[in-house]
């Protein structure tokens, strides 16, 4: 059973690619942006606190998403886990150890999407999806056959991440290189390091990180 951490900035990939390996590897992914978004939807106690934190693109805090997490590993124990978007913060990633410690698990990869920022907000900035079926969809890059009707359900709502914004995106980046970037050479030290190249295309970003996992890279 491996547990991994898919890390990089917004938009690098890590939710696709999460994604991508739940389906396929019966693992589950552990996203706390989208547990943040479920709290904010259904205006719990956690999603009242976050829903203005996420909107300026600051990180919501450690105690909060730590506890997040730890609720989702027990609901899932027997599962390996992708952790996307989290930790995000050294006392995030102290706090993941011990979560995974007390469980008797341990991490097996940090994976890191190497990518190019202003690529990034380019990609950012363009996403939506169908707010029937969730599928991804991208101003420039992947725009429905039919203008307007989702190619997987035919719903012809689509919806976009209030903080998708050029503005917020930079406070995310931000954030990103202060406070996340800095937690790589911890893992680095324990030799759990892995980096691909995210600005390849999707299926080849895939193929990266399966000759990892396989351990065939
Ligand atoms: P994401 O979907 O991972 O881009 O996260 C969206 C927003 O949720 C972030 O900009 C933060 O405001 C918040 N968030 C998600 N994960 C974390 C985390 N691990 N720590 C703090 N804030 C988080």
């Amino acid at each position: 059973m491996l547990n991994i951490i898919l890390l990089g900035p917004p938009g690098a990939g890590k939710g696709t690619q999460a994604a991508r390996l739940q389906a396929g590897r019966g693992m589950v992914q552990l996203s706390t942006g989208d547990m943040l978004r479920e709290a904010v939807a259904k205006g719990t106690p956690v999603g009242i606190k976050a829903k203005e934190i996420m909107a300026r693109g600051e990180l919501v805090s450690d105690a909060i998403v730590s506890a997040l997490i730890g609720e989702r590993l027990d609901a899932s124990a027997e599962q390996g886990a992708i952790f996307d978007g989290f930790p995000r913060t050294k006392h995030q990633a102290a706090a993941l150890e011990i979560l995974l410690s007390q469980r008797n698990r341990k991490l097996d990869y940090v994976i890191e999407l190497v990518v190019d920022e202003d690529e990034l907000v380019r990609r950012i900035v363009g996403r939506f999806t169908c707010a029937n079926c969730g599928a991804p969809y991208h101003d420039h890059f992947k725009l429905p056959a039919v203008p307007g009707v989702c190619d997987v359900c035919g719903s012809t709502e689509f919806k976009r991440r209030p903080d998708d914004n050029e503005e917020t995106v930079r406070t995310r980046m931000a954030e990103y290189r202060a406070k996340t970037a800095p937690i790589l050479p911890y893992y680095e030290e324990k030799g759990l390091v892995r980096r691909v190249d995210g600005m390849a295309s999707v299926d080849d970003v895939a193929a990266q990180i399966d000759a990892i996992l396989d351990g065939t890279a």
